[in-house]
């Protein structure tokens, strides 16, 4: 381990993609306004306007056009692929995987009742675009595939009349602007530019995905009642959850959506995230042992930045060390298995704990 001076430690060392760091505010929060809300029924007025305060203040950050309206429930993103393969796909989805998160709700829509997906996949650091084809219902991407570092922009697939355009947000939502009425659906978890914890999931939802929601309910397909849109359509609407939600997520969740809101909402985060992602892949551009993994400037993230290590340099080692000073989860994503450092630039990361980061990094390599 190399110790660090203090000069070169952030004054926040969480760098992680989810969870992700939660502002200082979000958890003074918790003790004061959710003195009297930790702790108490979800079924009456005080959750129950909390709930309605959160489906508020995001239809007012992500610029819900009209008829648009925030649903919520249970169980994250993860839960929300095999909502979406129960009571949103009709036929035939057609997904982009060019990462860990497109392909997982690929796989999702391998059911039984839909026909076989179409899965286009591209080599991960790539991005991809969506292809019109007849008889698919579903398009769905990642806004940001947080596995890799690659951001994708969101527009509206033209393709056969009703055919619904899906996107992922989890790691996008709140930390990257766009045109809400490119998208159909737009579903997130709060654990990474909403900087709260994960088990709650949230879409952004338009008037043809409520009535394909509405309209599948009504079939004969089997639907279980947890992960019935249906269900969370009519709860979301009386703002409540199907069972139990966890009050310090929505809490912490309300608070981040406010604070984004006061600072001047998603235009504000996005040129927040721009800036911020801006200063590491310029550096990694620069600095003799290191490239940005994504070689496409427009493909690369402004919320993941992934940066490659050559072999003179060990990156695990390097995240490790950061590790024992308190710099937390710099590893790169498990599964892509490379010689990388990945960083969250999420709306709560300050530029200049970026900037000590790189002092950081800089200096362990040249000690390790
Ligand atoms: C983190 C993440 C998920 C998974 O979210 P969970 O709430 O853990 O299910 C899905 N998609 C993307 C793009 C993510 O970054």
């Amino acid at each position: 381990m190399v110790e660090l001076p203090r000069e070169l430690l952030p004054t926040d060392g969480r760098f992680g993609c989810g969870p992700s760091k939660v502002r200082g505010a979000q958890l003074e929060a918790l003790a004061t306004r959710g003195a009297s809300l930790l702790g108490t029924s979800h079924r009456q007025a005080p959750i129950k306007n909390l709930v309605g305060s959160t489906r508020e203040g995001l239809a007012e950050l992500l610029r819900a056009p009209e008829g648009y309206e925030i649903i919520l429930g249970n169980g994250g993103s993860t839960a929300f692929w095999d909502a979406a393969a129960f009571g949103l796909i009709e036929r035939r989805s057609q997904h982009l995987a060019f990462g860990e998160f497109g392909s997982k709700f690929a796989s999702a829509a391998k059911a039984p009742w839909l026909d076989a997906p179409d899965v286009r996949k591209t080599e991960p650091g790539t991005g991809g675009v969506c292809e019109p084809v007849e008889g698919v219902d579903v398009y769905a991407w990642p806004h940001n595939e947080t596995s890799t570092g690659v951001s994708a922009p969101i527009a509206r697939v033209t393709a056969d009349p009703g055919a619904l355009t899906v996107i992922d947000a989890t790691s996008a939502a709140g930390g990257i602007d766009f045109d809400a009425a490119q998208a159909d659906v737009y579903y997130f978890a709060p654990q990474k530019n909403l900087g709260s914890d994960g088990g709650l999931w949230y879409a952004l939802v338009s008037p043809a995905a409520i009535e394909r929601i509405e309209r599948i309910a009504a079939s004969d397909r089997y639907i279980p009642e947890f992960l019935s849109l249906k269900n969370a359509v009519d709860n979301s609407r009386l703002n409540q959850t199907l069972n139990t939600p966890a009050v310090a997520t929505l809490l912490m969740l309300d608070e981040q959506v406010r604070w984004i809101l006061d600072n001047g909402g998603l235009a504000w985060a996005g040129a927040k995230t721009a800036a911020t992602s801006a200063t590491l892949y310029a550096w990694a551009e620069v600095a003799a042992y290191t490239t940005p993994f994504v070689t496409n400037p427009a493909d690369r993230s402004p919320v993941v930045v992934t940066i490659d290590f050559d072999e003179s340099v060990d990156a695990a080692a390097i995240a490790k060390s950061l590790r024992e000073n308190g710099i937390v989860d710099t590893e790169p994503y498990r599964k892509l298995g490379r010689n990388q450092l990945r960083i969250a630039t999420f709306v709560s990361i300050d530029e200049d704990d970026v900037r000590r980061l790189i002092g950081a990094i800089e200096y362990t390599a040249e000690r390790l």
